[in-house]
């Protein structure tokens, strides 16, 4: 239970001032639903009113606080020209400008003959100083109304400054003070303030130096934020940790089998990560090993290899796939091979009801089944193995740490996970997503592949795009063409797939398939089926496609507006072609106003196939937050921190987290349950529920 000083910050943030039905959704779009997403909501820019002249001494475009008495009001004469009033100082005087104002308003708030501080901006008109539509007007008396130094904020288009400055004076008024969970000496160390004065300063610069990240009061918001990854990381992974593991050694005698059937020798890289992967399964902790590598390395033979690991010793295996028709895959490809070794694999899947499911539960629970491949069903319920030794957890990033655990809950021992991903991350986040998880990687793509043509070409071209590709469909290539992501919405997306689906098929026919994540799984399964089988030549997709989908004869990639993905999807989709032994091609297709980062992102697809190389290029264009697409990455999304300018931050928090779960593995001590409520205060909430009193 979340703790009660923290209500007030978890309180929807249309119950702060100023805040009524139309700006909730705005501030929620710009900053999130809580009072505490406003506080995350860091100032980007500092306006400095402090600067006091006289009308004499000031200068053009300057910021100025003034006080001066109001003259005469002159009204505009016609339409289109401003309502200026004059105002003076003993030194001299000049004008204030307003375009359109409302009369009755500017009669009562500047009259004439009394006295007013102003501030706002200084333009020097034909020689002549005055100010446009003044930011600030109060009386004399009123001048600590007045703020000298006004934060400003980044914003969201309909959402005006001025709001966006008023909810979150409103949310500091409700910043508690916490008891301190960061060690006294690092903070003295440091020179960071206290929790509240750190949210309150970091919302109140006083230079623009406090609005740079290493300022005391965001930098120590940035380690807050830090601390609180690292240590749910911490939670996770000592909980499974303190589940035994069991000893598993397999004979070799299924593998055997497996490997002689299998048309290839396995690549060194493969083979090492076999390799570690018996060394942990044959220890007495459990696994917990990260298994990254690029599209196309061939992650699953290295799982089916351990999952035969298991089997040879007694036990069952699982493997989850994130969506239905990988999972469909995954099966379609480890049947055969699990028959030549005699063993029985299934599939489970959220379509699986009735008798058909119940017989799989049923084999599941007595040891008939040897290997379950399926879908998040397999979390459910009512799945219970009789001995699950190991769980393989496919494309991860779809999944979050509290569903990888639930899994490998299910083999009650301590089951050993493996989790694959097929997105390369770098090292730093890697620290963040998974804390210390053992690392094997697949840095070796299996010979003889050709690297992909890859070409880019402004949309203009589509012309020559379908004359290429009606050669290429001659050629017996199949194609995979993408259709843009035009909004995150699965509707939108789909609408413009089916169009584009609508003009190929007047060009290409009946050999156009059509897929999108809008249709049914079985509708989505039997396009998919005329795609592996060659019946349908061109597959109009979104990035339902982008996953893992394996068809070795579709050649030609072809990617419309490839400038509204980002690198990694772009990755992602073009390693769909050159599976197979013919060379591919990938099209990326532009739009002639190409964007700076955009023209980036393409050059560097043109020149490198390293997904390595380009998850590092992602990260530098994008940043750390966005580097999976946050919506579907289970990554943490830094509100504060930034993984990659701030490693050192990152390390330090890795740190300390470790030495706290090593004094205070249930954080019961004072310290202990301060941070408790720092976990909350991040929304960690998960990580608690694995303390004992959680
Ligand atoms: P991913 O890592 O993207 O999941 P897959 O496991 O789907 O890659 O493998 C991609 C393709 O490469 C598959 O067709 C697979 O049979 C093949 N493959 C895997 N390992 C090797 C190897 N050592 N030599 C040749 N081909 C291989
Ligand atoms: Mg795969």
């Amino acid at each position: 239970m979340r703790p009660e000083i923290l209500f007030p910050l978890f309180a929807p943030a249309r119950s702060l001032p100023g805040i009524g039905p139309r700006m909730e959704k705005l501030v929620e779009k710009l900053t999130g639903p809580n009072v505490v997403d406003l506080l995350w909501h860091l100032p980007s820019g500092l306006i400095d009113r402090r600067e006091r002249p006289k009308i004499s001494e000031t200068k053009d475009g300057e910021i100025a606080t003034m006080e001066v008495t109001i003259g005469l009001h002159v009204p505009a004469r016609r339409k289109g020209l401003p309502y200026r009033i004059h105002i003076h100082d003993e030194t001299g005087e000049m004008q204030l400008v307003f375009f359109n104002p409302r009369a009755d308003y500017l009669a009562r708030t500047f009259p004439e003959g009394a006295q007013r501080i102003i501030s706002g901006r200084i333009d020097f008109y034909q020689g002549e100083p005055q100010m446009t539509h003044p930011d600030h007007v109060v009386a004399l008396d009123e001048i600590e109304k007045l703020p000298l130094l006004e934060a400003t904020y980044p914003l969201t288009a309909g959402l005006p400054q001025k709001s966006v400055q008023k909810a979150v004076s409103g949310a500091l008024e409700r910043v508690p003070e916490l008891v301190e969970w960061q060690d006294t000496g690092w903070l003295a160390k440091k020179a960071y303030p206290s929790w509240r004065d750190a949210v309150l300063q970091a919302h109140r610069p006083q230079s623009l130096a406090d609005l740079k990240p290493e300022a005391p009061a965001r930098e120590r918001l940035a380690f807050d934020e830090f601390l609180s990854n690292q240590l749910a990381l911490g939670l996770v992974r000592l909980r499974m940790k303190k589940l035994p593991g069991r000893e598993i050694a397999g004979d070799g005698h299924l593998r055997k089998k497996v490997v002689t059937a299998l048309p290839f020798a396995l690549t060194g890289a493969q083979s090492r990560a076999l390799h570690d992967i018996d060394d942990d399964m044959r220890s007495p902790h459990r696994m917990l090993r990260l298994l990254q590598g690029d599209v196309g390395s061939g992650k699953t033979v290295v799982a089916l290899l351990a999952m035969l690991n298991a089997v040879e010793a007694g036990y069952q295996a699982a493997m989850m796939a994130p969506t239905e028709i990988l999972a469909r895959q995954h099966y379609a490809a480890l049947e055969p091979l699990c028959a030549e070794a005699g063993i029985k694999i299934a599939l489970l899947t959220g379509r699986d009801k009735g008798r058909q499911r119940a017989q799989i539960l049923q084999d599941a629970a007595t040891r008939e089944l040897d290997i379950l491949v399926g879908t998040h069903s397999l979390f459910q319920a009512d799945v219970a193995f009789h001995a699950l030794a190991l769980a393989v957890v496919d494309e991860q990033h779809r999944f979050g740490v509290h569903q990888r655990l639930e899994l490998s809950g299910k083999g009650g021992k301590g089951t050993d996970v493996l989790v694959m991903t097929a997105t390369p991350i770098p090292r730093t986040l890697t620290l963040t997503a998974y804390g210390d998880m053992e690392v094997s990687k697949l840095d070796e793509k299996p010979p003889g592949r050709k690297p992909v043509d890859t070409r880019a070409m402004p949309l203009e071209k589509l012309d020559d795009v379908v004359t290429a590709m009606r050669r290429a469909l001659e050629a017996g290539a199949q194609v995979y063409w993408v259709c843009p992501l035009v909004e995150e919405s699965d509707e939108v997306d789909a609408a413009a797939a089916e169009e584009r689906y609508k003009h190929l098929r007047g060009i290409f026919g009946d050999s156009v398939a059509l897929i999108h994540g809008r249709m049914k799984p079985a509708e989505k399964d039997a396009v998919m089926m005329r795609f592996e089988q060659g019946d349908a030549r061109i597959l109009v997709a979104t990035t339902v496609i982008e996953v893992g989908v394996n068809v070795p004869n579709a050649t030609v990639m072809v990617i419309e507006h490839a400038e509204r993905f980002g690198l990694a999807q772009l990755h992602q989709l073009r390693g769909r072609v050159g599976r197979g032994a013919e060379k591919s091609t990938c099209l990326l297709l532009y739009a002639s106003s190409l964007g700076e980062t955009a023209a980036a992102r393409i050059r560097i697809m043109r020149e490198t196939e390293d997904g390595f190389r380009i998850a590092e290029e992602d990260l530098r264009l994008r940043g750390a937050g966005e580097l999976l697409g946050t919506r579907q990455s289970g990554l943490p999304e830094f509100r504060i921190a930034d993984a990659e300018s701030q490693s050192d931050l990152l390390a330090a928090a890795y740190d300390d987290a470790r030495m706290i779960l090593e004094r205070d593995p249930e954080l019961e001590t004072e310290r202990g349950k301060a941070l408790r409520t720092l976990l909350y205060l991040f929304e960690r909430d998960e990580a608690i529920r694995y303390l004992r009193s959680g």
